[in-house]
């Protein structure tokens, strides 16, 4: 049975898309990985490689069409790693889901398909606190908020906590907030400190010890269609998504009970979904 992970903040431009490409790349080394594009941007897509406009499905179709997840989803060039593609026209899809019966579910549902194909579900999020992201929401165990190391890092956090809290009183008493993942951290400014301070008094235990930095290595990689994984594995932006990766394995493995912790008691993670 796969975990799933939502990548969600409203905030565009904060490293959402990096952040779901790159953990899924890096957790594809140990584990099946199914990486999902909500965004109608498509980045994650492109990042990975795919094109968007020879896909013959998306999350579009799956949302709205009901396609199934098996015929949407793409192999990567990364082994282990399989894409349900975004597109433009997921443009349209929250006005087209609004009439739906339980239409904060239709994700979730569809993902039930595959979930004993992966080991690990990542959903990338458009910007935007929307039914689209309540979908991914609603389908994940946790949520994965990437914050961007300047002085509005925390505007709008409230936001997307009261959305999280709806969520988990009327639709997925489950979700918990995963992690807080600094990005894009300029460790020379002030400011890049402080705003760290900050949110790790703000977040507690929450937020991961390894940030992000700026690495123009980062931004080069989709350009590539390639994940830092591949693009230059021993880039600092690299090295810090790789770390992150062994974080949320090392917790999986906490809370799971399969590796050396105390275990056992965090098993209502796998247990849910059926
Ligand atoms: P979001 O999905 O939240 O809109 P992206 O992941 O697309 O954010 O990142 C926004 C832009 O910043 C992209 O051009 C991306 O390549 C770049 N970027 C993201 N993280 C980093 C980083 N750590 N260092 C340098 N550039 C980054
Ligand atoms: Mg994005």
């Amino acid at each position: 049975m796969a975990l799933c992970w939502a990548v969600v903040n409203q905030k565009g431009g904060v490293g959402k898309t990096t952040t779901a490409v790159n953990l899924a790349a890096y957790l594809a080394q140990k584990k099946r990985v199914l990486l999902v594009d909500t965004d109608p941007q498509g980045n994650a897509t492109s990042g990975c490689g795919v094109d968007r406009r020879t896909a013959e499905g998306d999350a579009y179709t799956v949302l709205v069409h009901g396609q199934s997840v098996a015929d949407a989803r793409v192999a990567t060039a990364v082994p282990n790693l399989d894409l349900i593609p975004g597109t433009i026209n997921l443009a349209g899809t929250e006005m087209e889901l609004m009439s739906r019966p339980e239409r904060e579910y239709i994700l979730k549902k569809a993902l039930a398909v595959v979930d004993d194909q992966y080991d690990f579900i990542l959903i990338d999020s458009p910007p935007s606190l929307g039914l689209i992201t309540v979908n991914t929401l609603t389908a994940a165990h946790q949520v994965l908020i990437p914050l961007q190391c300047e002085y509005y890092a925390l505007e709008g956090i409230s936001q997307l906590l009261e959305i999280v809290e709806r969520v988990r009183q009327r639709l997925n008493p489950d979700l918990e907030i995963g992690k807080v993942i600094l990005t894009l951290f300029d460790g020379r400014t002030n400011l890049a400190q402080q705003v760290m301070q900050e949110v790790k008094s703000y977040f507690g235990d929450a937020v991961s010890p390894t940030v992000v930095p700026r690495n123009v290595r980062l931004s080069e990689a989709p350009s590539f269609g390639q994940p830092i994984s591949v693009y230059d594995p021993r880039s600092k932006g690299a090295q810090a998504y790789e770390q992150i990766a062994k974080e949320l394995l090392s917790d999986v493995e906490r809370k799971t009970g399969t590796g050396s912790g105390t275990g056992g008691s965090h098993s209502r993670w796998w247990g849910r979904r059926k």
